[in-house]
């Protein structure tokens, strides 16, 4: 139960500014921005139907809300989207307020009490709360503008604006629901895509080994998974590959030193094999490697080319150049028995590290 409460008071990350992307931002930005610009010409239309009905009270008020509006886009300038859609869905409860008493309410002023509770419905630019709240008080207040559109003592004069203003109102109203529909369903686009986006850099972290960038043991899991449905049945060889003495490179030059082997050795690898072949850090200085369509004959003659080509490369660190040997095993892939493969292999690599190290053992 707290957890869920807490879920529904915490307003959308996307709307508090945190951990909002730029792209994001800037969407929101335009979004509200959006919803500012036509409250303004909504309100500047409402100014000149005042101005022409000769109307002091309305022009006072359209007047005020016109300059309302121009610190609202200030504070949309400081990405305080909340304060916005708060600010604007009560001027917009004021007004309906005071246009219904004045005017009683025959020109369908009530049509903005309706746009702004669909905006609470439909732009998460708040804490649920909040727009609950704001729903809640347009709930309660429309009732009671309906009773002082019926009882105000002030002036309910018939004027030769009335139907314009009327039509105005009418029109106001369902392009005001449209808009706020169209707005709440790309803010919810927004944030479906935004999530994937955030989701898919999670799940890649959570496959790659930050040391050497190569995938990890954790993708090795899924991929074998989806190994027997991917890889064609032929010949396909797997192999374990180990370097030789690591602990003593790490002893004697210090482990930021074994670090840049490991990453050199990883960009050798991506290097010297083809893109369809998978290399993945199974543990400490450990590769599994699934070479795709060779023999593990073929694959010795590849591990060989790569063991000498390492053998020649020394990797540079603290004015020392080091070099370093590998050795690996390889075996048959069988996809239905992935696991024994790579025990297999494994076996391959420790008679190789048992009969002198550096060398490919099949
Ligand atoms: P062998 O030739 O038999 O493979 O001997 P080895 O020294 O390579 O093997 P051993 O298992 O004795 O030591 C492996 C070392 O690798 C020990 C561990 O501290 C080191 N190691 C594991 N992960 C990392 C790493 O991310 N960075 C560094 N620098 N060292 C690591
Ligand atoms: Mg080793
Ligand atoms: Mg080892």
């Amino acid at each position: 139960m707290a957890v869920s409460l807490k879920k529904f008071l915490k307003p959308l990350s996307l709307f508090s500014g945190a951990g909002a992307d730029f792209e994001s931002d800037i969407s929101v930005y335009l979004i509200m921005g959006t919803a500012l610009v036509f409250a303004f010409l909504v309100h500047s239309g409402l100014l000149i139907f005042s101005l022409l009905m000769g109307f002091f009270p309305l022009k006072v008020f359209n007047s005020i809300s016109l300059a309302f509006y121009c610190v609202c886009f200030f504070q949309l300038r400081k990405k305080r989207y909340v304060f916005t859609g708060v600010a604007l869905s009560l001027e917009v409860l004021f007004y309906t307020c005071f246009s219904v008493y004045w005017l009683g309410f025959r020109n369908y002023d009530l049509f903005y009490l309706l746009i702004v509770l669909v905006m609470q419905i439909a732009i998460p630019y708040a804490a649920a709360a909040v727009r609950v709240v704001l729903g809640v008080l347009i709930g309660f207040v429309a009732p009671l503008i309906i009773v002082s559109g019926m009882y105000s003592p002030g002036p309910r004069f018939l004027n030769t604006f009335d139907f314009p203003l009327t039509c105005f109102n009418i029109v106001v109203g369902f392009s005001g629901i449209t808009v706020a529909l169209v707005i709440g369903n790309v803010i919810n686009k927004i944030v479906e895509v935004s999530q994937q986006l955030r989701m898919e850099t999670l799940e890649a972290h959570a496959y790659t080994d930050s040391l050497t960038g190569l995938y990890n043991r954790r993708y090795a899991e899924q991929y074998f998974g989806l190994l027997s449905k991917t890889i064609n049945r032929g010949a396909n060889a797997v192999a374990m590959l180990d370097i030789d003495d690591f602990k003593q490179i790490n002893d004697t030059y210090g482990h930021a030193a074994g670090d840049k082997v490991l990453i050199d050795l990883a960009a050798l690898m991506l290097a010297e094999f083809r893109k369809t072949d998978t290399v993945i850090r199974w543990g400490g200085e450990e590769f599994l490697l699934i070479l795709n369509s060779v023999n593990p004959a073929q694959a010795k003659v590849i591990l060989d080319k790569l063991r000498q080509k390492i053998n020649g490369h020394t990797v540079e660190t603290g004015g020392f150049h080091l070099s370093f040997r590998v050795t690996a095993g390889i075996a048959p892939l069988d996809i239905d028995h992935i696991e024994e493969s790579i025990a297999r292999c494994d076996e391959n690599l420790y008679r190789g590290k048992r009969n002198g190290k550096d060398q490919i053992v099949l």
